[in-house]
């Protein structure tokens, strides 16, 4: 354990650990600059980062929410726990980008919110999509507990109303269990934070909201983040650089591998407005289904952990509790088919055997 590490789980061990310890608003502060965002919330984990962005932009029970059905279960799981349907997104062809038809359809249908989702740290959003949501009103929260690093030249929370992190132990900032929500609307902020702290109303206090007054003001749970964990995820983030570059590593290790296979393939796109990576896989897209087979076998073979090995990369209506909101989606079903999706974590033994 490295000296920053045991200073801030002194401090937070001092405050009892709990969500309120000066240690988390440090966290709070960090992350905000580190996204550049007005507010950064801390929570208890990436799905309550999630289902109180869901709550906030005004999503309620019965409400049907869009959802990038590239993404993970969770996110599907967080749009249902906030008593709302998830209404499957389909992707424009080879890309995580959402298609302007199923955009168009969401909007019809009357959805309360969407929810974007850089799968793996890629972002491939095209402008017909965000501009159509943001003409018909419709709040844009951007899942990126896959893409803490993902910056875009216009800034990430010009297209999001709320951007939202993990901080799960297997993702690049850790706090064991923990997540964050990123905004620049001031109301929205005020809102999470009751949602967070027992419907406690907040006060802005110089450079940072503090949550005032009684409980139970407005609506409210705990939904606060541990501590402990947040003074782990401190000392991450005073080594943000050493961690970038760790994933840069991992990632020039990961094309190299792909590379050996011999196999064709093309590296998922990203949007032209993408600044930098969020950082999280490698996604390779494949001539044919037979072709990504081969490629992840031989990967799988080289001991590297791919997307099979733990879970079938599949649309999120692939999930039993969710196959009952499935909508049809050809260009996800032909994407999944034929893509390799590799965690760069999963690269970390090639990286420490010199690559
Ligand atoms: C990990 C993850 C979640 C869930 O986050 P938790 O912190 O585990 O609750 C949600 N969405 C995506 C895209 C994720 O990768």
């Amino acid at each position: 354990m490295d000296g920053v590490m045991l200073t801030e789980l002194g401090r937070a061990l001092a405050e009892s650990g709990t969500g309120n310890a000066e240690v988390v608003r440090d966290l709070e502060a960090r992350f905000a600059e580190f996204c550049g965002a007005a507010h950064a919330l801390c929570l208890s984990s990436g799905t309550t980062a999630l289902i109180s962005a869901l709550r906030a932009t005004g999503v309620q029970a019965g409400d049907q929410v869009g959802v990038s059905v590239l993404g993970p279960s969770m996110t599907g799981l967080a749009v249902a726990a906030a008593g709302a349907r998830p209404l499957f997104l389909d992707c424009a062809s080879t890309s995580f980008g959402v298609s302007r038809a199923a955009a168009d359809h969401a909007i019809r249908a009357g959805v309360t919110a969407v929810v974007l989702i850089p799968m793996w740290g890629y972002w491939d959003e095209s402008e017909h999509v965000l501009g159509a949501f943001r003409e018909a009103r419709v709040p844009i929260i951007v899942d990126a507990a896959q893409a803490p690093f993902l910056r875009l030249r216009k800034g990430l929370l010009t297209v999001a109303d709320v951007a939202c992190l993990s901080l799960h132990g297997r993702k690049p900032f850790k706090a064991g269990e923990g997540g964050v929500c990123l905004t620049d609307d001031p109301r929205l902020a005020e809102r999470i934070l009751a949602l967070r702290n027992f419907g406690q109303a907040a006060e802005f206090t110089g450079s940072r909201l503090d949550p005032t007054g009684p409980f139970a003001a407005h609506f409210g749970v705990n939904l606060k983040i541990n501590g402990l964990g947040a003074a782990w995820c401190l000392s991450q983030l005073a080594e943000a650089d050493q961690i970038r570059s760790r994933f840069d590593d991992l990632r020039q290790v990961g094309m190299a591998a792909f590379g050996d296979t011999g196999i064709p393939w093309a590296e998922a796109s990203q949007s032209a407005d993408v600044q930098e990576h969020g950082r999280y896989g490698l996604v390779a897209l494949c001539p044919s289904q037979s072709e990504a087979r081969e490629l992840a076998r031989l990967i799988e073979i080289s001991g590297v952990e791919v997307d099979s090995s733990r879970y079938k990369y599949r649309p999120m209506y692939a999930a039993p509790y969710l196959a009952r909101f499935a909508t049809e989606c050809p260009s996800a079903e032909q994407l999944t088919a034929t893509v390799v999706a590799c965690r760069l974590e999963a690269f970390a033994t090639r990286l420490e055997n010199g690559g």
